[in-house]
């Protein structure tokens, strides 16, 4: 089945953009997810294709109009999660990613200017995302994010099905350190765990790297991931 994005924007000339290209590109081209651009200024009604106005209250900027978004999501809705991204959401997560790559896709507005009318959320049900705590120019790279993340763990998209279950966060811990040859660069060597053959060893030592730099890097998912009961073994 086909994962399909719709994403609503008044810039559709940057998309599919990275999306086109590598893993998530060549998922376009054989069909695993589809991509379906809604151009917003298609649903303004006046002959200059408006899509925003000035803020109530007064203040500077724009803010886009909740009636012609309403149009353009109307043209598209479905059973699909809805989005608003925005620096005010929820922070975006590997779980969070992962819940919606197992759906059947997304429905994502990006706001311009100053963001959208606040009404529009709650009437149409759209869900705030975050990805940082930084203020971009427009929701357009934030939805490429989301949804690069989202592709490149439906089935099929990845090299190996397991590539995705052993990378950062998925157990909530950074990722242990990788090395490829050559076996020495600039007079460094890999460690010899690594090259010496022994596969229970390697995941100790895999566990033990990515537990210490969790800790030095990321007191916060550390502090979540100590605090988890320790996962038990195949018989419990
Ligand atoms: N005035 C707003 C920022 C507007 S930035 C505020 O202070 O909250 C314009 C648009 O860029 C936003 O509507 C949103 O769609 C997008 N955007 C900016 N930063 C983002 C972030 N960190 N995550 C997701 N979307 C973001």
């Amino acid at each position: 089945m086909t994962w399909r994005a719709s994403v609503l924007t008044i810039f559709p000339e940057m998309f599919p953009g990275p999306l086109g290209v590598s893993l998530a590109g060549k998922a376009l081209a054989a069909g695993t997810w589809s991509l379906d651009i809604v151009d917003i200024r298609d649903h303004a009604t006046d002959k200059h294709r408006t899509v925003d106005d000035t803020p109530a209250g007064g203040g500077p900027g724009m803010v886009m109009k909740a009636d012609v978004l309403a149009r353009a999501i109307d043209s598209v809705a479905d059973q699909r999660p809805r989005f608003f991204m925005s620096p005010r959401g929820v922070p975006l997560t590997q779980a969070k990613v992962s819940e919606l790559a197992r759906g059947d896709g997304a429905l994502i507005v990006c706001g311009r200017f100053e963001g959208v009318d606040e009404r529009l959320i709650a009437a149409r049900n759209l869900q705030e995302i975050s990805i940082g705590d930084y203020v971009l120019s427009g929701g357009e790279l934030a939805a490429a994010v989301m949804l690069d993340a989202c592709i490149r763990l439906l089935p099929g998209v990845m090299g190996k099905e397991a590539s995705g279950l052993d990378e950062s966060f998925s157990e909530g811990l950074l990722e242990y350190p990788q090395f490829t040859r050559p076996q020495i660069f600039e007079g460094q060597t890999i460690p010899d765990i690594l090259t010496g053959g022994d596969h229970s060893k390697v995941a100790k030592w895999r566990l033990e790297q990515a537990e210490s730099l969790t800790r030095q890097r990321r007191p916060d998912l550390w502090t979540a991931y100590s605090g988890q009961p320790k996962k038990s073994g195949p018989n419990g």
